[in-house]
């Protein structure tokens, strides 16, 4: 068991937070390190820093008010958000569970990562700006997972290159290292890229974000292969039937993305071969794709991969069958579909294919385009529920912040000031904790809050005790500086004399 664990920042990747855990105690032995938190030393993936594992023993070793969990842990600190999301759901839980329970082997097989052309880093990669930013506002900075996945080549937010560390991924001996200057600089690399490139890879970067940052529900693999084939078929790029036209797609494919940049990417193409990894890559086979393929042949498509997964049906291959004569002509079906329509406004589109089921059916593979142009796309917004209990969440809230005050006013080292912001962060909670229908919480939480005075006494009380125990000299000057005052601010010094005049005469 450990006492404490510091807060994860938002992209933080799980050993980065182990790497800043190890540095604020002085860890020396990692050995030790590792049995703290994992109670095991020899194991595989105990330490990936993409995937790790036993996550679940690792939060059983946290202490008990830690709010932390396995979930929380796996999609916002891990790779996995990326990795997975273009696998099958039964596919996704097995490593979710590998992660959670501990795998036996490398999670990164279990992805495809390991057969894939593909390749990740084999340093931690991060943004100088984003660095030099944090240790400005932080003290200190952290490996993000943007960074870490394949091909993502500039920093979002500055638009600068991301830089390889010092820090190897890749060999399970390394020892856990933060991300500070010993391992990382603030001077920016030389970027040479034309502009076009950067701005392609931009777009990339934000659809791996969108990845890395929403659980989405996974879709089966002849799910994905048949959206692709219906887009195709939108862009003249494949038949009626759904044959893709592949000389065209591959001519459109090396239009739109410059060699170079496929290169870096590595997923270059040459349009002979008949191996070339889009030509497979378009067909239904089984074999491993890896993420940063499919967000590249989205791009292509001019199609944010949020819309893949929002998509709810799809047509792929189809025979169209010349011989077979229409009951309806296509005049008399537009016909009913509109009536469908305009009897029904308001309702969205699958409740209007379950009003017009065989219809629907018919017109979406005969006749989509149309569809399309007609049919109202209505999203929907689902309604959240709002029956929630205040006065027993107000309860909960009371407790978790009287344990918090308890919390701060019994910690370690200088003195914390007990305030709304600082109870809300021992808490753990977010800004929902102000929220005004929890009277008691609020009311208890501005009773107890320390006016800046007090605060400054409970600060040199502190400081003159801990230099009692440790048997140092105490003067008024060293007392200031103990207790972060600096040395020079008169109210202060006074209030230290007299302080020290009304309680601890003994000392002086
Ligand atoms: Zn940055």
């Amino acid at each position: 068991m450990i006492n404490f664990l510091p807060l994860l920042y938002e992209d933080e990747l799980l050993v980065s937070v182990i790497a800043r855990y190890k540095q604020m105690c002085g860890m020396v032995s990692k050995r030790a390190l590792e049995m703290d938190l994992f109670r095991i030393y020899k194991r595989m993936g105990r330490k990936s820093v993409l995937f790790p594992q036993y996550l679940n023993t690792l939060i059983s070793n946290l202490p008990p008010m830690s709010k932390l969990t396995v979930e929380e842990i796996i999609l916002n600190h891990t790779m996995y958000p990326f990795f997975t999301a273009f696998l099958s759901v039964e596919r996704t839980k097995e490593v979710f569970y590998g992660m959670a329970d501990g795998y036996g082997k490398s999670i990164e097989n279990a992805v495809g990562m390991a057969g894939s052309k593909v390749k990740s880093n084999d340093y931690l990669k991060y943004c100088p700006l984003c660095f030099r930013e944090d240790l400005q506002e932080l003290g200190e900075s952290y490996w993000r997972r943007l960074p870490q996945t394949p091909g993502a080549l500039y920093c979002p937010k500055h638009l600068v290159l991301y830089k390889y560390s010092n820090v190897i991924i890749t060999d399970a001996r390394s020892d856990y290292l933060c991300a500070d200057e010993d391992t990382c600089n603030d001077d920016l690399d030389v970027d040479t890229y034309p502009k076009q490139l950067k701005n392609l890879n931009l777009k990339y970067i934000e659809n791996v974000s969108y990845l890395l940052t929403n659980n989405l529900q996974r879709k089966s693999h002849s799910f994905i292969i048949d959206f692709y084939i219906d887009r195709l078929r939108e862009r003249k790029l494949a038949s009626a039937n759904g044959s893709i036209y592949i000389d065209e797609l591959l001519k459109a494919f090396l239009e739109y993305y410059p060699a170079e940049y496929l290169k870096i990417m590595q997923s270059e193409i040459v349009p002979e071969q008949q191996t070339n990894w889009l030509r497979l890559f378009v067909r239904n086979n089984r074999k491993n794709r890896s993420p940063l393929r499919h967000l590249l042949f989205l791009q292509f498509l001019d199609i944010h991969v949020s819309e893949l997964f929002n998509t709810g049906v799809v047509v792929g291959k189809r025979t169209v069958d010349v011989a077979r004569v229409p009951k309806f002509n296509i005049e008399e079906r537009r016909k009913e579909w509109l009536k469908i329509i305009n009897e029904n406004p308001g309702l969205n589109r699958s409740e209007l294919k379950r009003i017009g089921k065989g219809l629907h059916t018919w017109i979406y593979a005969n006749d989509q385009e149309w569809y399309e142009e007609v049919t109202p796309k209505i999203n929907k917004r689902k309604k959240r529920s709002s029956t929630v209990d205040w006065e027993k969440r107000d309860k909960e809230c009371l407790a978790l912040a009287k344990k918090a005050v308890n919390e701060l006013l019994n910690a370690n080292g200088k003195p914390i000031r007990i305030m709304p912001s600082t109870i809300r962060k021992t808490v753990g909670a977010k800004r929902w904790f102000d929220n005004e229908k929890l009277v008691r919480t609020r009311k208890f939480i501005e009773e107890v809050t320390e006016d800046i005075d007090s605060y400054r006494e409970r600060k040199i009380r502190w400081a003159i005790e801990e230099m009692n125990r440790k048997g140092e000299r105490i003067t008024v000057y060293k007392i200031g500086l103990k207790a972060g005052f600096g040395g020079g601010n008169k109210p202060i010094k006074e209030k230290i004399y007299y302080l020290l005049k009304e309680n601890y005469l003994g000392l002086l």
